[in-house]
């Protein structure tokens, strides 16, 4: 399951290159920070590095350091295919199939560069030239941080780009509350905050930061829009555009909302199903050994990790919800003990 190709790819760094580094779309704590970590480690070993988004990232985002240069490939789309087909090196940060991140992925499948994966999620396709792909890690900015220690660079860390690794880690472990039982990852924490990292700052700065309409969202899809189905141990948030419009939705305003269905004792399965640029989008979480990734590969082409996974149907709002929940009865005995 492991790809460590971290000497070939330190080899590849050792002339000055045009690099750029692309994450996924709907872009989180972990893909900003991992992308932003790499830039800042490969600007210190004197190469041009270009930070490429498929699409805008969250507000309670835009503190990390070096995140005013980023292209936003939907908004810059010229700028951003430039970068691409002049590029050396092509890192894909924080995904691992490039159709995850739209358009970009036919310029990037095109591109002569060499092809680098680093990232954490399983199954990664065989589009890439080499790969850092350890799907048992928290997150890829603690992919990052192992990248630069097997370079033997710890010593060019410094406390932005620390900020950016520790961002990574706890958005991607829900502030170290799920894949986090491994003791690499707080050694590494450690050595973060050695470096300067303010942990109780940046938590505020990522989860206090709530404009009153996300929190009243939120209470929304709870109050209102949730589903609990006891006998199949699932729990569902229904949020139509119109509903997302009614509270003037912004990037990031749903991050988390599955996570209060999958908060409530014996639901092993939740899902946030969300209207939003035509598709629907869903957020699938589960506890214990009930895959997610599994579940959102079968039935609903998408993927991710076995607790939380995701997926973009082009079917309607209604009718995704009815294949869900047309589903649940085959799963009846797995959801019911996931330990
Ligand atoms: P989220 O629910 O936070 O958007 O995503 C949860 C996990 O599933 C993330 O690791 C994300 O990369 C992955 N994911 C989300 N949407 C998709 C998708 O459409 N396809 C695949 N393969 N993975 C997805
Ligand atoms: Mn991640």
């Amino acid at each position: 399951m492991e790809n460590t190709d971290f000497v070939k790819i330190s080899d590849l760094l050792a002339h000055p290159s045009q690099i750029v580094i692309i994450t996924h779309t709907n872009p989180d704590g972990d893909a900003i920070g991992s992308s932003l970590a790499l830039s800042s480690y490969l600007i210190k070993k004197n190469h041009q590095v270009r930070v490429i988004v498929p699409d805008p990232f969250p507000d309670f985002l835009s503190w990390l350091p070096g995140n005013e240069s980023v292209f936003v490939f939907k908004s810059h789309y010229d700028e951003a295919a430039l970068a691409i087909n002049n590029a050396h090196l092509i890192f894909a940060a924080d995904f691992n199939h490039l159709n995850r991140i739209n358009e970009a992925g036919r310029i990037v499948r095109e591109s002569k560069a060499i092809k680098i994966l680093i990232d954490h999620h399983l199954y990664p396709s065989d589009e890439f030239d080499l790969k850092i792909s350890i799907p048992r890690t928290s997150s890829t900015s603690e992919l990052v941080y192992d990248f630069i220690e097997a370079s033997g660079d710890l010593h060019l860390l410094d406390k932005d780009i620390a900020a950016c690794i520790y961002a990574g880690i706890i958005t991607d472990t829900g502030s170290l509350s799920y894949s986090c039982n491994y003791v690499k990852t707080y050694l590494i924490i450690a050595e973060l905050i050695r470096l300067g990292v303010d942990g109780e700052h940046i938590h505020r700065l990522i989860y206090d930061t709530f404009s009153e309409n996300r929190l009243r969202l939120l209470g929304f899809s709870i109050s209102n829009q949730l589903v609990v189905l006891q006998e199949y141990n699932t729990a569902y948030i229904v949020l139509s555009a119109d509903d997302l419009n009614s509270f003037n939705y912004q990037i990031g305003d749903t991050e988390d909302v599955v996570n209060y269905a999958l908060s409530i004792k014996n639901i092993n399965l939740a899902a946030l199903f969300m209207e939003r640029d035509g598709l629907v989008k869903i957020s699938f979480r589960s506890k214990g050994h009930f895959s997610v990734d599994t579940f959102a590969r079968n039935h609903f082409n998408g993927g991710g990790h076995s607790n939380a996974s995701g997926a973009n149907c082009s079917t309607s709002l209604s009718d995704t919800v009815a294949l869900f929940r047309e589903l649940l009865p085959r799963y009846q005995s797995q959801l019911k003990s996931v330990y």
